[in-house]
């Protein structure tokens, strides 16, 4: 019985490969990544001995280069070996990288754990025609080395078997700091800890000679100790404090007695050939001028694939007879599944296929059926206006969020988006962002929420308060639609069909607006120099198959989970207010000006005047209003609304209104123009994002941050709205703006240096 209880940390560098040992021996799927710091939080699953049917805990930590206390992911690592005293530590090692891995290795050695060395990835070193001497390794470092390949389950049972006979053996902590000279200093300390009653007295001992802070300030009373030493003997080669001399004495130990265990191919310099492969692809996609022209195109193509309703633009060159293809299906309702301006890109075909057996097919006959059976108008509407519609037309947009999804999981798999992070890093440190916070705004492409969890690896509280802030703005899956949708508007109401070039603008919006709105916090309210970024760029490497069909599920089962939960129950209340009066009648299609909905919509609308769907847009212009509402809720609810809008507005069945006819009909409604509908868009994507983001924003921000964060996105969606609005509608206000940006810049650069003391107000000056 006891042993249900035994517990087995993995520790290791990020990137090692911790979490894919941790899915294979647990069965799980969490999130594995080519990008450092992906596991943030640790986590825990159980492992079963398939032979003894034994059960053990399994917690994978977060992936630390040292356990100094500099950032988050070391604190988390370092306390919960501590404190928790695991049964045993899995050292996960990249076997690629035996050195530098090794370097966090004599810091676990030095606590009283017992370790296991857990040599990963030595399918790549046998592929490099390399190999480990795992005995002589075991034999010079003192615990258990076992050669594994995680990602291809190789040697993890006996992996298991050596951890399960470890656990058995209390393990005293080993130093390679023993032939330095600082041995004695540490012996001694660590004889007064020992007798304070100090557990792990060793690894205490050894930080504080290494001037670690918390520890310091721990053991205040043993300062003096370290001091009188460096005073009595004051060798050159301590330096002011013994921090470097350690880290020193470590790489040199892991030099002399461990690295010669690692036996390179015959006659190949260093692996020279493997790591210029990747240095060469570096120098291009890194570069410093080309960088973000690559990262921009890139998007672009990836766009172009999924959105594109024009492949390749060859129905814009006349290259080809948009006709001639569509013949076979004309008069069907496949026509126009294949083409459309032009060829339809995959993205498009894709999502036309999910929407025709939606809406024309399932829906289609569902009302055809309802209304020869001759059933009440309201229960009719409600099933077929209210819920399919609403649920039809967030489903519908499935396809175009998997496929992003999928490209931005390649793009972050292959090792990519971490050189993204790194080249925006080199522009942006000077203005107080670094690398670190690029990491989490990226990966709002994808859902803020974890994004903002991920704020956690970030330095300083102002920094990741300004972060969570701006992660909005990166348009995530479920504000997709919204885009698409309205896109696809423009492009049949106002003839200008490059659907995928609105989309990637739009994107590009988000970003701009969030880089801008950072540096604006990072000179005014959040001032603070930008912490040092050092990131291992990790080697570039194919996506793996099983990992991305892992992700795709997930994300399917969340997005369907959410259509038939959160969007069925506000779709059923627009319904009901959109259908009901104030004296509770249900009135028809015609009435729907005098519903509740209409009313409240109403009230609201004229605030929207400067964005370009208020007043101007008539007294059916509350719809706008009310699908940015609704939208709060979920981003996926402003499409689901107009759906079950546009089938009352416009009157017939729910059926003829696909989401982006859906922004169609508010268009035809409305009349509203083109700069209103992309002011729209960027409102939607700029505002106070869906519950379950404001939710993880207040528990990750500081105390009292919250509330000015959500009058932050209110604040922000409603001024960059307008602006584009207003810009788009007259270009000359363009230059008005431009003005009073310089005019603020110039402003916040002249109180930052009164601030700091390099000026004084004029009449200061006595
Ligand atoms: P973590 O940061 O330590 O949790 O590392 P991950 O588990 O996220 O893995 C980092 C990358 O290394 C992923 O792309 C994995 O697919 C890859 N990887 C992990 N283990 C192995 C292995 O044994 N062999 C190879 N070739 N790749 C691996
Ligand atoms: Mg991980």
């Amino acid at each position: 019985m006891e042993a249900k209880n035994r517990k087995i940390a993995l520790a290791g560098n990020p990137n090692s490969g911790k979490t894919t040992l941790f899915n294979n021996l647990t069965g799980s799927t969490a999130h594995v990544g080519n990008w450092p710091g992906v596991t943030v939080e640790k986590r825990s699953g159980t492992y079963k001995n398939r032979k003894t049917g034994e059960r053990i805990e399994i917690i994978d930590l977060p992936g630390i280069y040292s356990l100094s206390p500099y950032t988050s992911e070391e604190v988390i690592s370092r306390n919960y070996i501590l404190e928790e005293a695991p049964d045993c530590l899995i050292n996960v090692v990249d076997a690629t990288n035996l050195e530098r891995n090794l370097y966090l290795t004599t810091q676990l050695l030095e606590m009283n754990v017992p370790v296991v060395i857990a040599l990963n990835m030595s399918d790549l070193v046998r592929k490099q025609g390399d190999a480990i001497d795992a005995k002589a390794l075991q034999e010079k470092i003192g615990v258990p080395v076992v050669e594994i390949s995680a990602l291809r389950g190789e040697n993890l049972a006996h992996l298991m078997e050596v951890v399960a006979s470890e656990c058995e053996k209390p393990r005293k902590g080993t130093s390679v700091l023993k032939e330095s000279k600082i041995d004695k200093l540490i012996a001694s300390l660590e004889i007064t800890l020992r007798e304070k009653g100090v557990e792990h007295s060793l690894f205490h001992a050894i930080k504080l000679v290494e001037g670690d802070e918390i520890e310091c300030e721990m053991h205040k009373d043993l300062l003096p100790m370290v001091e009188e030493f460096r005073e009595t003997f004051r060798d050159p080669t301590f330096g002011d404090d013994f921090e470097a001399y350690v880290a020193d004495c470590r790489y040199k130990a892991i030099a002399r007695d461990f690295s010669p265990a690692y036996r390179r191919k015959e006659g190949s310099k260093e692996g020279a050939k493997k790591l210029s492969l990747s240095d060469r692809i570096d120098k291009v996609l890194t570069n410093r001028w080309a960088g973000i022209p690559i990262f921009i195109a890139i998007l672009f193509v990836l766009f172009h694939l999924i959105f594109g309703t024009d492949l390749l633009y060859l129905g814009a060159m006349g290259a080809f007879g948009a006709e001639g293809l569509a013949d076979p299906l004309a008069g069907t309702i496949w026509e126009g599944l294949f083409v459309d301006f032009g060829i339809n890109s995959p993205g498009v075909i894709l999502h036309n296929f999910v929407d025709i057996i939606l809406n024309n097919l399932i829906l289609g006959n569902i009302s055809e059926a309802m209304s020869a059976a001759q059933v009440d108008p309201w229960a009719q509407s409600l099933i077929c206006d209210g819920i399919l519609g609403g649920i039809f037309a967030v489903l519908g947009f499935l396809p175009e969020i998997l496929c992003l999804f999928l490209a931005f999981s390649i793009l972050e798999d292959t090792g990519y988006m971490a050189r993204v992070a790194f080249i925006l890093d080199r522009i942006f440190r000077r203005f107080g962002i670094t690398g670190r916070a690029f990491m989490p705004m990226i990966m709002g492409f994808g859902c803020s929420v974890p994004a903002m969890i991920n704020t956690r690896t970030l330095a300083t509280e102002r920094e990741k308060t300004a972060t969570i802030r701006v992660i909005p703005f990166f348009s995530c899956g479920a504000k997709l639609p919204i885009l698409t949708g309205c896109a696809g508007a423009i492009a049949q109401s106002f003839g200008f069909p490059y659907v995928d070039l609105i989309t990637v603008s739009m994107y590009i919006i988000g970003v701009v607006a969030a880089i801008l709105m950072l540096l604006l916090m990072r000179h005014t309210t959040m001032r603070g120099e930008a912490a040092p970024f050092i990131m291992e760029l990790p080697a570039y490497h194919l996506p793996q198959f099983k990992s991305l069909m892992i992700h795709l599920w997930d994300k399917t089962k969340h997005y369907v989970k959410k259509a038939f939960t959160i969007i069925f129950a506000s779709t059923v209340l627009i319904w009901f207010l959109q259908s009901f009066s104030w004296n509770w009648t249900y009135i028809g299609v015609e009435e729907t000006g005098s519903s509740i909905l209409a009313s409240l919509g109403q009230l609201i609308q004229p605030l929207f005047t400067p964005l370009g769907f208020g007043s101007q847009i008539g007294s059916l212009g509350w719809v706008f209003a009310v699908g940015a509402i609704t939208g709060l809720i979920a981003k996926e609810n402003v499409l689901g609304t107009f759906a079950v809008l546009a089938a009352m507005l416009l009157g017939g069945a729910a059926d003829d209104y696909g989401e982006v006819e859906s922004v169609v009909a508010m268009v035809q409604s409305t009349e509203i123009l083109w700069p209103g509908i992309i002011a729209y868009i960027t409102f939607n994507m700029l505002t106070i994002p869906c519950f379950a983001a404001c939710a993880t924003a207040k528990a990750e921000l500081p105390k009292g941050k919250f509330r000015w964060t959500i009058l932050f996105w209110l604040a922000s969606s409603y001024l960059i709205s307008s602006m584009i609005y207003l810009v788009l509608s007259w270009w000359w206000t363009l230059f008005i703006f431009l003005f009073l940006i310089a005019l603020l810049i110039l402003g916040i650069w002249y109180v930052n240096q009164i601030r700091d003391g390099k000026r004084t107000l004029p009449w200061r000056r006595a």
